[in-house]
Parts: C-alpha cells; sequence; structure tokens
C-alpha cells in the first residue's frame, strides 16, 4: 500500500505529493489529468514570483517537478469510490483497488458553462470565468457578467473597477445576490443590469465583439457590443464520486477544517475541491502542501 495516495493531479495534488515525498513517504498520485484545469489556461500571471506563464507550461512544469520524485504517478485514471476499512481503499474506474494509508483529495473543479454558441468557440479570447485571472486583461474594455447571484455580482463590482462598462445578465426576474452586493452594485455608475435576459449567443470573429440575449417578457432578440464575456453561473467541484463517504456541503464541496482533514480520519482534501472561499492556483498549492504536512503528522501518530 501507498503511504500517501494523493487524487488529483492538479497544482493541489501536485504541491500535496511532492511534499509528501520529500518526507520519503511511499506517495502515489492519481489523476484523470496532470495538470488539471491549468491546462485550460491560456496566461498565467498572478502565480507570485512568476510573471507570466502559458497554463500547458506551467501543467508539463508540475508534471517534471512530480517527477524529480518517487512519486507513482498514474495518469489517465479515474477514481469512483472511497471507503475505509483498515487501510483507505480507493476504487478505479477500471476495476482496480488502491490501497493506503492516508489520502489527500485534490479533484478540483470545473466552471458551469452556459452552452450557448460561441463559448467554446471564443474561451480565452473574451469568454472567461475567473475575474480575479482575466478581469486586467479587459481594462478600459466592456464586459458583460452572466449570472445574477453572490459569485455573479461580486465580480461586476471587480470588473467595474477595472473595466469602462460591465452589464449583467440575470435569466431571472430578480437578481439573487445578498442585497449588500446589490446596494454596492447599485451605486456604481459603469454598471448596467438586465433582468429576464437569456443568453443565446456570444459573437465575434477573432474575438468576442457581442453578446446576444432574449428578453424573456417582450422576447425581442437584443444584441450588445462587447469585448469579453464573464460566465458565473457555477463552480462545480468534482466531488460527485465521493457521495456517501466524506462530509460535502450543499454545494457538493468537501468540508474541511484548517489541517486540511475531512470527516474521515486519515482522508485529508485541498484545493478547488474543497469549501474553501478562494479558488486560486497559489492557494490550491498552499492548501496541498498544507494537508500533505498534516497527513505525515497523522501517520507519524498511527505507526
Ligand atoms: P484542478 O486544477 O481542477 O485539478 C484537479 C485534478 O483532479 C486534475 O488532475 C483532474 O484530472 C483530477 N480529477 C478530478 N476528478 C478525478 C477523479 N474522479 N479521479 C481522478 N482524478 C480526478 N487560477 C489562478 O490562480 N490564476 C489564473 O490565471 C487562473 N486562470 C484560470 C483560467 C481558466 C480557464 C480556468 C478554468 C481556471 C483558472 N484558474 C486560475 C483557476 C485554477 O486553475 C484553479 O484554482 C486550480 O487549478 C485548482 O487546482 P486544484 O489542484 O485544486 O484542481
Amino acid at each position: 500500500p501507498f503511504d500517501i495516495l494523493v487524487v488529483g493531479g492538479g497544482p493541489a495534488g501536485a504541491s500535496a505529493a511532492i511534499y509528501a515525498a520529500r518526507k520519503g513517504l511511499r506517495t502515489g498520485v492519481l489523476a484523470e489529468r496532470v495538470g488539471g484545469q491549468v491546462n485550460d489556461t491560456a496566461a498565467i500571471e498572478n502565480f507570485i514570483s512568476v510573471k507570466r506563464i502559458e497554463g500547458p507550461q506551467f501543467a508539463a512544469n508540475l508534471e517534471e517537478h512530480m517527477k524529480e520524485y518517487d512519486i507513482d504517478i498514474m495518469n489517465m485514471q479515474r477514481a469512483t469510490r472511497l471507503k475505509k476499512n483498515d487501510l483507505i481503499e480507493v476504487e478505479l474506474e477500471n476495476g482496480a483497488t488502491l490501497k493506503s494509508k492516508a489520502v489527500i483529495l485534490a479533484t478540483g473543479a470545473r466552471w458551469r458553462n452556459v452552452g450557448v454558441p460561441g463559448e467554446q468557440e471564443f474561451k480565452n479570447k473574451g469568454v472567461a470565468y475567473c475575474p480575479h485571472c482575466d478581469g486586467p486583461l479587459f481594462e478600459g474594455k466592456r464586459v458583460a457578467v452572466i449570472g445574477g447571484g453572490n459569485s455573479g455580482i461580486e465580480a461586476a463590482i471587480d470588473l467595474a473597477g477595472i473595466t469602462e462598462h460591465v452589464t449583467v445578465l440575470e435569466f431571472a426576474s430578480e437578481l439573487k445576490a445578498d442585497s449588500v452586493l446589490q446596494d454596492k452594485l447599485n451605486s456604481l455608475p459603469n454598471v448596467k443590469v438586465i433582468t429576464n435576459a437569456q443568453t443565446t449567443e456570444i459573437t465575434g470573429t477573432d474575438n468576442v465583439n457581442g453578446i446576444s440575449y432574449l428578453d424573456r417578457e417582450t422576447e425581442e432578440e437584443h444584441h450588445i457590443e462587447l469585448e469579453g464575456v464573464f460566465v458565473q453561473i457555477g463552480l462545480l467541484p468534482n466531488t460527485d464520486w465521493l457521495e456517501g463517504s466524506v462530509e460535502r456541503n450543499k454545494f457538493g464541496e468537501i468540508i474541511i477544517n484548517e489541517h486540511g482533514e475531512t470527516s474521515i480520519p486519515g482522508v485529508f482534501a485541498a484545493g478547488d475541491c474543497t469549501n474553501v472561499t478562494n479558488k486560486q492556483i497559489i492557494i490550491s498549492m498552499g492548501a496541498g502542501a498544507n494537508a500533505s504536512l498534516n497527513a505525515f503528522n497523522y501517520l507519524v501518530r498511527e505507526k
């Protein structure tokens, strides 16, 4: 068996694995796709000390750094079940079962897509999901935010400070965000909120040049010219496979404490799959290191 089995090979998982291997622990990493979400990122400009790096290069660096150590990397493998007997057992889609004294869950998350024409085509060409990551790219430009929940309105407030103008498109007849956020939004001069708006298409040529929506009351089609669209309709943690094992909150995020511990002793979690408030590379990596050091402490006490 492994001492530490990490499920997930993104920033959180890679960091957890390297910290474990540096303790001389028998370490395994199981990942559907080593590198995780970073593979889909154009450029990263907020990983402090690295001014700018392409996402795929960053993902390759994660893998290369793990390969410096004696880490058993099992790429393109999907975990389907976790249970605890004497050891913690992780079942794979291919039928195999891996056993480990401790497990670190780092399966990340994915942005919910709006699913309209243009969204896939213009990803990283005007269609964005993370205002902390991509907001500065739209300095002085016009953007739309799709989604009027808390994350959408937080994004709109954030973007109003950077961009020339923000249009919020909300499908329902009113915003769902907390009233303090709505009050703040309404105090800003360069924001417009459109409710009952069903996004129908993101338009463009090389890059985004506009967004079309249907006014659900009048059934009229409208088009707005702009340069960017932030989709803010939810971040889904990759935790469905944990149904019935570790405790999760109503969003499906794994609940952890400050030690990175879950509800099952010996099972830790880190990064975007957990209930941390901010989901970023640098934060996931710190959380992976934290969980790994605490898993090491757990193993020392178990032996
Ligand atoms: P992830 O990166 O999601 O990695 C999860 C890992 O788990 C992957 O290896 C995946 O294959 C694996 N996995 C999932 N389910 C299973 C399973 N059942 N079995 C086995 N393996 C599984 N952050 C920034 O800080 N700066 C940026 O500029 C930035 N830009 C972004 C741009 C885009 C387009 C996107 C999508 C995200 C961006 N982010 C950015 C966010 C950042 O990528 C994430 O916060 C970070 O990758 C989270 O790391 P993680 O390891 O927790 O999860």
